[in-house]
């Protein structure tokens, strides 16, 4: 349509823009630093095993993800998570207690004392606070259900999707739709009925309900098909610096292959979108730099099913902070999507680190495995050794949307007004999750096309 389009990042959020953009005939150019399409999805086989090293699955928050996969033909390739991995666990005193699902779970459950169950009750009768921005996930979820339900429910849980601090988390910006139940229903169980019903005129899934999907062979099979689709994706092309001219934009790139486009996309990092942005704004890189990663390990454990005593029955545990363990949790892959491993064996995914505790790599990075195993190896009652184990260490995993994080979202709004045709995307803004990714994909794809429309 005349105007050149150019996307930096092939990770989940590039390669669906630049899908909707393709798909309606707008010129689109996609460059990736790296030799595949994928970005934090990242699936690699070995023997038996189907080993995801970023994310294990997806929550089906939006018709989006299906149509995307349809239209990139790998519907028949999506697999939904087993029943029986809708069970959770948590850790307490070293045993594995089920999250309760029901009311009748949560009176019998030992997971709280009666006092905290107690506590939980009174939710619907707490009034509304102040600004969510500025206050914290724990502040929101003591004040609301109190002390314990943050300990044993709302702090592993945070562990599990951020690998976050729930005290430096902002509730409003790292969770807004909690946060709008108590802003426009006045609590969260309130909100919880009345907001069920706002979705389902919307089509949109919560969290809580949406099914989790993967794919036959891996995450990474969505964003390479979606890649597959494009006419136009760049691999080993590292963008360095972009600077405006007149009213495009010159990315310039290490391999000296320099692009003049009416419109930019960035979808890398925020740490890595400061380094190319210099020339067009000093103060941006100040905001993207604050926006904090903390390191990430991944460790995949293949082990024979006969060795591991604890019943394989769920998705598998999360652990407290307060159980002060050396690990985040464990996911049990093979039970969540059988296809991971063979019949014999199961697989589970241990996450190690987050922004509680980065400095756990400070250390002899074998003896953290080998400690690490060795927890996770007596929780699951295992006799014996795994038969393999693969690690990947991510340094910057996942952004955090902290306290004071409204401020750099203002401040990006404000970059892109003062530099028409740039665009800023990326899990750093409009939530983490690959569902997210796919609905703030369609929006920015939105945005685009009316900036070039009018
Ligand atoms: C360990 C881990 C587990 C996770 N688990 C889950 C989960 O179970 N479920 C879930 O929904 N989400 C999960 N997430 C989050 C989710 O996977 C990510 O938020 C999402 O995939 C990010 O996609 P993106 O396209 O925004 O960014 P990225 O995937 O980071 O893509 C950015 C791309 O930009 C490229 N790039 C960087 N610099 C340059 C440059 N200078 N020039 C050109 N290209 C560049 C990178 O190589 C990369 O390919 C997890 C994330 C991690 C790290």
């Amino acid at each position: 349509m005349g105007k050149k389009i150019t996307i930096i990042g092939a990770g989940i959020s590039g390669l669906a823009t630049a899908y909707w953009l393709h798909k309606d005939g707008y010129d689109v150019t996609v460059l990736e630093a790296g030799n595949q399409p994928g970005g934090a999805m990242q699936t690699v086989k070995e023997d038996d095993y189907i080993i995801d090293f970023g994310p294990n699955s997806g929550l089906e928050t939006t018709p989006l993800i299906s149509l995307l996969a349809e239209e990139v033909g790998l519907k028949n390739e999506m697999i939904y998570a087993s029943s029986i991995s809708n069970k959770r666990y948590i850790l307490k005193n070293n045993h594995l207690h089920a999250l309760p699902m029901s009311a009748g779970g949560m009176i019998k459950t030992k997971l709280f004392t009666t006092k905290g169950k107690l506590r939980v009750l009174k939710e619907p009768f707490v009034g509304k606070s102040e600004d969510g921005y500025y206050q914290s996930i724990a502040d929101f979820v003591t004040r609301r259900l109190g002390h314990e339900f943050l300990d044993y429910a709302i702090d592993p849980f945070v562990s599990g999707v951020f690998a976050g601090n729930p005290h430096k988390l902002s509730v409003k910006s790292a969770f807004p739709k909690l946060y709008r139940l108590e802003e426009l229903y006045g609590g969260l169980v309130k909100g919880m009925i009345k907001g069920a019903k706002e979705r389902k005129r919307s089509k949109e899934e919560s969290k809580q309900s949406a099914k989790m999907f993967s794919f036959v062979n891996g995450m990474q099979s969505f964003p390479t098909a979606i890649a597959a689709n494009l006419k136009d994706v760049r691999y080993n092309y590292n963008v360095r610096e972009i600077i405006k001219e007149n009213n495009s934009y010159k990315i310039i790139s290490d391999n000296n292959e320099d692009i003049i486009s009416d419109i930019v996309l960035s979808t890398v990092p925020a740490y890595t979108l400061a380094g190319i942005t210099t020339n067009l704004d000093m103060e941006l890189g100040k905001h993207l730099t604050d926006v904090y990663y903390p390191p990430v390990m991944v460790l995949y454990v293949g082990i024979e099913k006969s060795k591991i005593l604890q019943p394989l029955d769920g998705f598998g545990y999360l652990i407290p902070t307060k159980e002060k363990k050396n690990f985040l949790g464990a996911i049990w892959s093979s039970v969540i999507f059988p296809n991971r491993s063979n019949d014999t064996h199961a697989a589970f995914t241990i996450f190690v680190g987050g922004a509680k505790s980065p400095e756990i790599f400070n250390g002899d990075e074998d003896q953290l495995v080998n400690e690490v195993i060795k927890s996770f190896s007596s929780i699951m009652k295992v006799n014996g050794e795994p038969e393999i184990v693969r690690k990947r260490l991510w340094h910057k995993a996942i952004p955090q949307y902290n306290i004071g994080y409204i401020e750099h979202e203002k401040y990006f709004e404000q970059f892109e007004k003062n530099n028409p045709g740039f665009f800023i995307s990326g899990n750093f803004r409009g939530g983490i999750s690959v569902g997210d990714c796919v609905k703030n994909s369609d929006l920015v794809a939105n945005r685009i096309k009316v900036l070039i429309d009018n």
